[in-house]
């Protein structure tokens, strides 16, 4: 038998809608910004570090390399003892890790392997191959002037330089640097917790089959790998239908656990907005109107724990623009990173291209490159349900506020959305 139909619930009657601040991109995403600063400092092991900003400034513990060392495998020799043909004695061998110090007499080389120290005396190392390979005595094929292949103490890095910089966030080559340094730990910024809040009664979690009415929670998932790719720690991801009490006690619950929550949907002007609701409930909320286009309806707030709440549209192509404008940059600027801001290049507009008046437009892009220059090609178009051409997207054109129309072939502002560090 077919489910009864739902009985009709009345829509609420329509109070006076709050008032809204009216802000550009720039003015919201530094609002934005002020709401939080760097998290407290805390050591970690060095295996943990990656992808985390220096909470301050790294010297070295040693000269790098920490002594004259052969760049081949071959022989440490005297260079002015080296004529084409002469035979010399082996005088010694010194593989990698050999700690003794060793002296070669001269008019005799000591066999010397990659990275192991140059003996005293020697001033250069004869490749193997400029040689016939001899293990007591070794025949001259070809000369090296002093100083070949050895790597001078210290000539990469100097004991006490400072090697990385408080903001620096940690990629692969600087977790090396740390290690190659002497350094087992490393002082960071605390990663920000981040709880996100979907709000929707037609939201059903993916892999549920949806009844009429119904849609997948996309946000959710979409807002937390956006975080984690920031450098978050996602601590709960969880979706609430459109009550403005449950929305309230899930807000609350969220600040007990996270440095930041972010919610989305419920913030625009329908009878069932109710993160707005929920936020100005406790009386420290604020409804923003920005002139972009997607995500104009945005609100920030602080909840009565002092956890910062950013509220954004939920519309996913909004939600996931929101993001990267005001949300991204907040959590790095948490995570202790200097550069809070995504890589911005100039490239070249493949297509003609349409925007609002008064309002700055993000259109989603792929980048490609023809003959070294990049092109952005605009795809899906500014409806802001248009999740299939989003997940095909790796750039965002910035067509300024007052632009309304872009030509193929024009310059535009391109921010980049491939990540480049951890
Ligand atoms: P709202 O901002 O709540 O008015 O939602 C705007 C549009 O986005 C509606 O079509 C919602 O169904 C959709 N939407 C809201 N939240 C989500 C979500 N978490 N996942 C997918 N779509 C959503
Ligand atoms: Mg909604």
């Amino acid at each position: 038998m077919p489910d009864a139909p739902p009985a009709r619930t009345a829509l609420p009657a329509r109070a006076d809608l709050p008032v809204r601040v009216v802000r550009t991109v720039d003015e919201h995403a530094a609002a934005v910004l002020a709401l939080a600063g760097p998290l407290p400092a805390q050591d970690v092991p060095l295996a943990l570090a990656a992808g985390r900003a220096l909470a301050a400034d790294v010297r070295s513990g040693t000269d790098l390399p920490p002594w004259d060392s052969s760049a081949m495998d071959g022989y440490a020799v005297r260079a002015g003892d080296l004529r084409p043909g002469a035979v010399l004695d082996v005088a010694d061998d010194v593989p990698a890790g050999d700690t003794r110090d060793v002296h070669v007499p001269a008019g005799t080389v000591v066999r010397i392997m990659t990275g192991a120290p140059v003996p005293t005396g020697a001033d250069a190392v004869l490749p193997v191959a400029a040689t016939d390979g001899g293990t007591d005595r070794v025949r001259v094929d070809d000369v090296v002037a002093p100083g070949a292949n050895v790597r001078r103490r210290g000539e990469d890095v100097r004991a006490g330089d400072v090697v990385l910089r408080a903001g620096d966030v940690l990629g692969a080559g600087a977790v090396g640097l740390l290690a190659a340094t002497g350094h087992a730990h490393v002082s960071v910024h605390a990663r920000p917790r981040v709880v996100v809040l979907s709000t929707g009664s037609e939201l059903v979690p993916p892999g549920t089959a949806l009844r009429h009415g119904q849609i997948h929670e996309s946000n959710g998932p979409q807002l937390a790998a956006a975080a984690v790719a920031a450098g978050a720690e996602v601590v709960d991801v969880r979706a609430v239908p459109d009550d403005v009490d449950g929305v309230r006690a899930a807000l609350a619950a969220a600040g007990a656990v996270a440095d930041l929550v972010v919610t989305t949907g419920g913030v625009s002007v329908g009878a069932y907005d109710v993160v707005r609701d929920a936020l100005l409930a406790d009386g420290r909320g604020e409804l923003v109107h920005v002139r972009m286009q997607p995500g104009k309806p945005q609100a920030v707030g602080t909840l009565p724990d002092g956890t910062p709440v950013l509220a954004l549209p939920g519309n996913p192509v909004s939600c996931f623009v929101s993001f990267e404008v005001f949300v991204r940059p907040l959590l790095r600027r948490m995570l202790g990173a200097r550069d809070v801001q995504r890589r911005r290049l100039t490239a070249t507009l493949a297509g003609d291209v349409r925007s609002p008046a008064g309002r700055r437009q993000l259109l989603r892009a792929r980048l490609e490159w023809t003959g070294g220059v990049p092109v952005a090609v605009a795809v899906g178009g500014p409806g802001s349900h248009l999740l299939g051409a989003l997940a095909r997207s790796d750039a965002l054109v910035d067509v300024p506020q007052d632009v309304t129309h872009l030509a193929a072939g024009d310059p535009v502002t391109v921010i980049d959305l491939r990540e480049h560090d951890a």
